[in-house]
């Protein structure tokens, strides 16, 4: 676990110092001050991230809009919930100005009554932690850095 620390902390010494490194060259090689290279090039960074989690919070937007479809209203065990046949046995959050509780239809059959009281609350703890918006921005800087694919966890942003 230590030396999985010492790694960590070393890479990002190679980073910092790699993009230190970068800045003087490119700075050098075009005539201009790093210090301008290194604003710029984090401005990139920084919007094309702003970019990556804008289009995560677009797509759950839509995502939401099919689930309302065929959703209705309930509350189950005094939580809010929209309960839809759309997420078969899955249950998610989505919206990140108001976040929204989807059940499937087939998983409040598929559960007992403690299992599925534990998933409902479950989701509540994500609605109420704006998990869906926290998503988005994780999965902006996993695309942007590591080219993954959506977190796709239990909740999606819109
Ligand atoms: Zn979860």
């Amino acid at each position: 676990m230590n030396g999985r620390l010492n790694g960590g902390v070393g890479a990002m010494v190679a980073l910092a110092l790699g993009s230190l490194a970068l800045c003087i060259a490119l700075g050098s090689l075009i005539g201009t001050d790093p210090m301008l290279v290194f604003e710029l090039g984090t401005s990139g960074v920084a919007l094309a991230w702003a970019g990556l989690a804008l289009r995560e919070l677009l797509e759950g937007r839509r995502v939401a809009a099919a689930l309302l479809v065929d959703a209705r209203d309930v509350t189950l065990f005094d939580v809010p919930c929209s309960v839809t046949p759309g997420l078969g046995t899955d249950a998610v959050v989505v919206g990140f100005l108001r976040p929204r509780i989807f059940v499937g239809t087939a998983l409040i059959g598929a559960l007992a009554t403690d299992e599925l009281r534990a998933v409902i609350h479950h989701e509540d703890h994500h609605r109420r932690t704006r998990a869906p918006l926290r998503a988005a921005a994780l999965a902006g800087w996993l695309r942007l850095l590591v080219r993954a694919p959506s977190p796709g966890h239990c909740s999606r942003g819109t």
